[in-house]
């Protein structure tokens, strides 16, 4: 069994971009700039997006953080964001999700221009990705890829069972895997809240990879002998063991089932960092105009 280390590869990659950035900026004089939009304070939107601004630090990238009280109004927040898109200065737009109920997340994700766009969520870019055309993809499926390309996992003609179908992870994971490529070439089996027999679909994967907010879900009985196990689950629980008094459990019973697997990710230290570096990437191609 080996685990896999999100934390080291996204390391490695973070230094990568790094050297590129310097390349870029001796070339143009100028950094890749991703932007933020946060509103109002929710805790873990706090937290997420410190850490992509912080990634952008560690690169080399130029970052603004725009924060918005939650009582801002569609329209204005519209607004700004049309605004961000003329602004050639700016490579990369990302909103933090969720927003407040009286704004609607489909606008807000339909109104960032498409190039712009480096969270993936834009209905183009999920549109080319879907017929495998050079798209922003969607953070972290597109992290999840990486980790199958630097640990050489082979995809071609396995079983990969995806437990969620989020539009963010588990619906353009299940594409990614069926594309005729590598990391693809599997036969996929999407599983939700609908699916009858879950366990034993599960336990037919090679490849299981779940997406589904519920920590610890995935016992050892669900699970093959030397399936590869992806986690994406990050749900916060309480714990007494921790200053901040939470923290971070997958959907995978972790002690049960990684004795089984020939791979698995940790949760923290999967999955996460590698989201982050995935944003970093795409905001790099952006600054290229590669896409
Ligand atoms: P989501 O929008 O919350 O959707 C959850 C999915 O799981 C839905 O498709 C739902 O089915 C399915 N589901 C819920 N309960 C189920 C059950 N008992 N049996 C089978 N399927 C069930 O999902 P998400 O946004 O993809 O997030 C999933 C988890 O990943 C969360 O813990 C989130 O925090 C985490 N996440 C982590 C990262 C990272 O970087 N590590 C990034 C994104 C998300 P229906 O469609 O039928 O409702």
């Amino acid at each position: 069994m080996q685990i896999i280390d999100g934390k080291k590869i996204s390391a490695e990659i973070k230094l990568e971009i790094a050297e590129e950035v310097k390349q870029i900026l001796t070339k143009s004089g100028k950094r890749p700039h991703l932007t933020a939009i946060l509103i109002g304070n929710d805790g873990a939107s706090e937290t997420y997006v410190a850490h992509k601004v912080k990634a952008c630090e560690q690169v080399g990238f130029e970052s603004t953080l725009i924060r918005y009280d939650y009582t801002i109004s569609e329209e204005d927040l519209l607004d700004k964001i049309r605004q961000i898109n003329k602004d050639d200065n700016i490579d990369g737009l990302i909103v933090q999700l969720p927003v407040p109920e009286h704004i609607s997340e489909q606008k807000i994700i339909e109104t960032i221009a498409p190039e712009k766009d480096v969270d993936g969520f834009h209905p183009v870019n999920v549109g080319r990705m879907t017929i495998g055309l050079p798209a922003y993809v969607s953070a972290t499926p597109n992290g999840i890829l990486e980790l199958f390309k630097r640990y050489k996992i082979d995809t071609e003609g396995k079983h990969c069972v995806v437990v969620g179908r989020s539009n963010i992870v588990g619906k353009p994971m299940s594409i990614l895997m069926s594309q005729k490529d590598y990391p693809g070439n599997a036969t996929v089996t999407v599983c939700h809240s609908r699916t009858k027999n879950i366990g034993e679909i599960c336990k037919q994967a090679d490849i299981l990879i779940v997406a589904l907010g519920k920590p610890g879900f995935i016992k050892a009985d669900m699970v093959k002998e030397g399936a590869v196990v992806i986690d994406v689950g990050t749900s916060r629980i309480k714990s007494d063991k921790t200053k901040s008094g939470w923290k971070l459990k997958g959907d995978v019973d972790f002690e049960q089932v990684a004795p089984k697997c020939s791979y698995i990710t940790p949760v923290p230290g999967g999955v996460g960092p590698m989201t982050i570096v995935s944003l970093l990437k795409n905001t790099l191609k952006s600054a290229k105009k590669e896409i």
